[in-house]
């Protein structure tokens, strides 16, 4: 390759048949499922206003602070590539009033989104999720459905060893009072606490919680938890949740410290992660965010849902037994007179959904028996001049090696009527 050579961007992959045929049986399997569950699918553009992520995502995020890809078009609006699908679904949900249509809206994607993250195993700058958003129940019914059917998925793909780890971060009243106490007790510890989490002790003192860092973890090991904050109401709801898990025989671990720090986010919160995973673990992240749709400018409406990392998602599942789908007939073409004789077979057969090949190389009669060989077709159907004239063509079965003769207006009949 010289250096004149085109690459694609960084952090960008491109995903070739080998690898594609991985996809789409998991987007099959993921259509199947989520439609067993009655989600019905959602499609967003690929870009929207800026605005919508700075509110929907929210300033303080990662996220929007260093990861989008924004630009100004020559019209001087401000543009981001989706580096998420919440905020985009909940846009066209109120957009659209959907809410209006039917009380409860329950949707899925399958999408590719775009974040500026320093690339690594698991990690792109695009990437893709599929995840289901519902609206309109804020009964922990479809909390236990949402989860149910983020197991479901995983487990038909072939995960293994998944963990469900879950909390509540109650309502926003439960928060502003657990923030309260959170301060109080990181305010004595403040000088030993690392820039960025210094940052958030006043915007957003929850996201301290999200801290990777060893020392802080330690400090945070004493601080109070929120379940202790909960209102009446959050904690019937966290309850009914975790009862409906095991009714469902759903294993999970509670996590008390699982949170998040943006104010829409509301109760229930979950990830779960894959132990056949190296240090990007977290396979699915999803939750409550009963206040985004008023935020957004909607009627205020109940929400939950998940987003999970189809790449990380294709990195876990061992075996992937995807196979390539075989084509059945492959026809030998010999000499100038065949060909228009070829491409109109292999178009009849392709028209009776019989998968077909012919040879566009112009090759030996050996050399195209050799390939039919080694796409492992079932049958060869040969022409050539002699059978252009005997209107008698030469049909090989690769699995028995019997050959026999067959009328070139009778082909296609015959193919119909075999089964491969
Ligand atoms: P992480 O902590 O790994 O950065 P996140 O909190 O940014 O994850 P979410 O925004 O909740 O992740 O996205 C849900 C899922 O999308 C993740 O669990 C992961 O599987 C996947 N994901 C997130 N960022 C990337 C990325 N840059 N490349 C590939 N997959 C990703
Ligand atoms: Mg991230």
């Amino acid at each position: 390759m010289n250096n004149k050579t085109i690459r694609s961007i960084k952090g960008t992959q491109d995903i070739l048949p080998e690898e594609s045929i991985k996809w789409q049986s998991l987007e099959n399997e993921i259509r199947k499922i989520t439609s067993h569950y009655g989600y019905e699918e959602i499609r967003t553009p690929a870009f929207e206003q800026t605005k919508l992520f700075s509110r929907g995502v929210g300033e303080e995020t990662d996220i929007v602070s260093k990861e989008m890809y924004s630009w100004t078009d020559q019209g001087g609006e401000n543009l981001t590539l989706k580096p998420e699908l919440t905020a985009s679904v909940a846009r066209a949900y109120i957009q659209h009033n959907l809410g209006l249509v039917s009380p409860v809206n329950k949707l899925y994607y399958i999408d590719a989104l775009f974040r500026r993250e320093r690339p690594q195993k698991g990690r792109y700058r695009q990437f893709h999720q599929f995840g289901v958003e519902a609206f309109g129940s804020e009964h922990p019914e479809i909390d236990a459905e949402v989860i149910a059917l983020a197991i479901s998925i995983f487990y038909s793909v072939g995960l293994e060893e998944l963990q469900l780890n879950i909390n509540s971060i109650g309502s926003p009243e439960c928060r502003k009072n657990y923030r309260i106490a959170l301060q109080e007790f990181l305010k004595p510890h403040f000088s030993n606490l690392s820039e960025t989490s210094q940052k958030r002790f006043n915007n957003n003192p929850l996201r301290i919680l999200d801290t990777k860092a060893p020392h802080e973890i330690n400090i945070l090991n004493d601080a109070p938890i929120i379940s202790n904050y909960w209102t009446d109401e959050d904690e019937t709801h966290f309850k009914k949740v975790i009862e409906y898990l095991d009714i469902l025989e759903i294993k999970y671990q509670l996590m008390p410290r699982l949170v998040r720090g943006l104010d829409y986010y509301t109760r229930t919160t979950f990830e779960i992660t894959s132990s056949n995973l190296g240090a990007q673990d977290a396979i699915c992240g999803g939750g409550r965010y009963d206040g985004l749709v008023e935020m957004l400018g909607g009627k205020p409406t109940p929400g939950i849902g998940f987003a999970a990392g189809m790449e990380r998602l294709l990195l876990a599942i061992k075996n992937n037994q995807s196979k390539k789908n075989k084509v059945q007939i492959y026809i030998v073409g010999l000499g100038d007179n065949a060909r228009g004789t070829v491409i109109k077979l292999a178009e009849e057969l392709r028209q009776q959904n019989i998968a077909t090949e012919f040879d566009v190389l112009r090759r030996s009669l050996k050399a195209q028996l050799r390939e039919a060989n080694k796409m492992d077709v079932s049958y060869a159907i040969i022409i050539g001049d002699k059978e252009l004239e005997s209107n008698q063509l030469e049909l090989k079965n690769f699995s028995t090696g019997d050959q026999q003769k067959i009328e070139l207006n009778k082909i296609v009949d015959h193919m119909n009527s075999l089964s491969f």
